[in-house]
């Protein structure tokens, strides 16, 4: 399992920290200067809060494609990317006034013109749905349009942010495991991550944003640790640790020097998906300066 910690810092990307990053492209977006990587990260499209604001993509695949070119030269290690898919959130399908199968369509639809406009860039295919069926038959599309997901090195899995106690994401993630699907989670909380970070290749989560938001700052210029670097640091460190400890996640299977933890999509977006519900958390309640 591999943890990207997500962050609404690019500049975290030119230190040196021996964690994987998770950034989103609307952090990206329009700065003159890029930093340049010091470790692998993964770039988000920025999907939930465009769709939550303008009811659909105003970012034209055009643009988020030569946007996603230009990370890659100028950042460089760049894992790989998410596509502007579609997220099945109720609110979200509210605010776009479309269906469940409208945004499998357009979501798949993206991943291939992604894929058509700039088969260099290393972007994945995502699933999303509401229950097992829908995951399922986002997979069918994929496959119906001769993408080979099995044979894919990462196939992200979204809108289970808000249900990840429950034992259907559960179910979820595990029947996409039995197609062979190494499956990255967006936005898994700790309670998410014990019940089936044992079957996901990697997950991201920027929940320690939203809990460092109601914690005071550590330093004068914090005026919470929403967006603190030893906070989050520490934050991964605690949850890497829980995982190993709870034997849900193989340290060998790839957490090792970049294991860490991740932004969603969504807990960059919606506090609500944040929670840390199972932290060994309160000997963290300050960070170190
Ligand atoms: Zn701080």
């Amino acid at each position: 399992m591999k943890f990207y910690l997500g962050t609404h810092q690019p500049a975290w990307l030119a230190r040196r920290l021996g964690v994987r990053l998770f950034v989103s492209h609307r952090r990206l977006a329009g700065r003159k200067t890029m930093p340049r990587a010091q470790g692998p990260w993964a770039l988000d499209s920025g999907g939930f809060t465009e769709l939550t604001i303008h009811g659909r993509w105003r970012t034209t695949p055009d643009t988020y494609v030569t946007a996603v070119r230009r990370y890659r030269a100028e950042i460089g290690r760049l894992d790989w990317a998410a596509p502007q898919d579609w997220m099945t959130e109720p609110e979200i399908l509210a605010r776009t006034g479309l269906t469940v199968t409208d945004h499998h369509r357009r979501t798949v639809d993206s991943y291939l013109h992604l894929r058509e406009l700039a088969p260099e860039l290393p972007f994945i295919p995502v699933l999303q749905g509401q229950i097992i069926a829908d995951h399922q038959r986002c997979a069918d599309i994929y496959e119906r349009h001769d993408v080979d997901l099995a044979a894919q090195r990462l196939v992200g899995l979204g809108s289970v942010c808000r249900r990840q106690a429950s034992q259907e994401v559960d179910d979820i993630v595990r029947a996409l495991a039995e197609r062979g699907l190494r499956r990255h989670g967006f936005g898994v909380k700790t309670t998410g991550l014990r019940r089936f970070g044992d079957v996901l290749a990697s997950a991201d989560s920027m929940a320690w944003s939203a809990r460092g938001r109601r914690e005071p700052g550590c330093a004068p210029g914090h005026r919470s640790e929403a967006n603190c670097l030893p906070y989050a640091l520490a934050w991964r460190r605690t949850l890497i640790d829980s995982l190993s400890t709870s034997q849900r996640v193989n340290p060998t299977a790839g957490a090792g020097l970049y294991a860490s933890a991740s932004q969603t999509r969504h807990q960059n977006e919606d506090p609500s998906c944040s929670a840390v519900a199972v932290m060994r958390w309160p000997a963290l309640t300050r960070c170190m300066p």
